[in-house]
């Protein structure tokens, strides 16, 4: 028996405000999309999960789930109901005898309600999670009351809302042909065909990502919870230091500044991000930069140094493992740093999965002492602690 899973992704989402659609947001340094998809993969009952996106966020996406091994994802339509719809005959090659179809801004699913969904259509051609509402309900036309509806009854519907594969593929395959629009659930789409629904109790905490402050709450939830399991802490150093040579920038943290010269290395030469990197690898006991990337191996001859720095924190991800913060000092006469550490900042976030509040660079000159006073080269100090279960 097969179970897939369809993760509806496809709305602009602006409503959150921010740069980016809310499912591409970062919460607990994921995406909300990566969490979503993440719980669907690692569920044991789920053998297909299939994301549906909207039109031109395919590099976001890319981006989002990197790493996490899904199958490419189909582009939605203009309504939710057509991009269910493109998602559902999207699977049909894996002959599912059940599908999950779930928001893509419901990254707190749980374990137990996606087992409960797959379990209720044992009995039900369709299941969906609800929670019975619990506040007075007011119909209230133009802002005055004109009754109290009685709530004996009364469900709002969650995800993951769960069917027979060939039931409710024909569901919309009939809404589809009839051109019925506006179905803003799969249960609606259901209802309109005819199909028994039964009603299981949802969780609270599954609830949608809609606001801004949605996010923002989300976010601390989702740090929260990763904090919580993971009581021990660590603290990891790393310095290096390389030479100047002729050249034109200097690559700091993985910004480039224009400089009269650049560093001088095997790779990029980005001195702050091997320290980093080194810090990262020393809170697992995990040997060095050179350990995994011998300067011996001609492959890394000047390869950008992020692809050290994500290693490292794979290695780290591996023991379950995440960075609590990083704090990175550079000791250069010149060039000057100040004006690039947000930049910086920036672009380290989603490499170590944390908000960029979570990282500190710092700059200062060594008033002309010593070698790196005599602008002979740039050295870097970093100090990261991390977490572990
Ligand atoms: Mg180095």
């Amino acid at each position: 028996m097969t179970v897939a899973a369809v993760i509806v992704a496809g709305g602009s989402g602006l409503r959150a405000g921010g740069e980016r659609p809310k499912q591409y947001q970062l919460i607990g340094g994921r995406p909300v999309i990566w969490w979503t998809c993440r719980a669907f993969l690692a569920h044991p009952g789920v053998n297909v999960v299939q994301p549906v996106i909207g039109e031109g966020h395919e590099q976001m996406f890319a981006e989002a789930v990197d790493g996490l091994g899904l199958p490419l994802p189909v582009i939605g339509g203009s309504t939710r109901q057509d991009s269910c719809r493109i998602g559902i005959e999207a699977v049909a090659r894996h002959k599912p005898s059940k599908v999950l179809i779930h928001d893509a801004a419901r990254p707190f699913v749980s374990d137990a309600l996606i087992d409960n969904v797959i379990g209720w259509l044992d009995r039900f051609p369709a299941a969906i999670p609800g929670m019975p509402v619990a506040e007075t309900l007011k119909f209230a036309p133009g802002g005055m009351v004109s009754r109290t509806v009685d709530r004996a009854s009364i469900w709002t519907a969650q995800t993951p809302q769960g069917f027979s594969y060939d039931g409710i593929l024909a569901a919309y395959r009939k809404a589809e042909a009839e051109q019925t629009q506006g179905l803003t659930d799969d249960a609606s789409v259901a209802e309109h065909a005819g199909i028994a629904i039964s009603m299981l109790m949802g969780e609270l905490e599954n609830r949608k990502l809609t606001t801004a402050d949605d996010i923002v709450m989300a976010d601390r939830d989702m740090t929260g919870r990763q904090l919580q399991d993971r009581p021990d802490v660590r603290v990891g150093q790393g310095i290096d230091v390389h030479p100047f040579d002729d050249g034109d920038a200097v690559i700091l943290c993985g910004i480039a500044i224009p400089y009269s010269q650049r560093l001088k290395g095997h790779s990029d030469a980005d001195v702050a991000m091997h320290a980093l990197t080194d810090a990262i690898l020393g809170t697992i006991g995990e040997g060095d930069i050179g350990t995994h990337f011998p300067p011996s191996d001609p492959q890394w001859k000047g390869a950008a140094s992020r692809i050290f720095l994500a290693r490292a924190v794979e290695l780290l991800e591996a023991k379950r493992g995440i960075i609590a913060n990083a704090d990175i000092t550079i000791l250069a006469e010149a060039p000057k740093v100040s004006p690039h550490v947000a930049a910086m900042r920036a672009f380290l976030a989603p490499l170590l999965r944390v908000d960029p509040s979570r990282i500190a660079i710092k700059a200062t000159t060594m008033e002309k002492l010593g070698a790196i006073g005599r602008k002979e080269g740039i050295m870097a100090y970093a100090t990261v602690t991390v977490r572990l279960p």
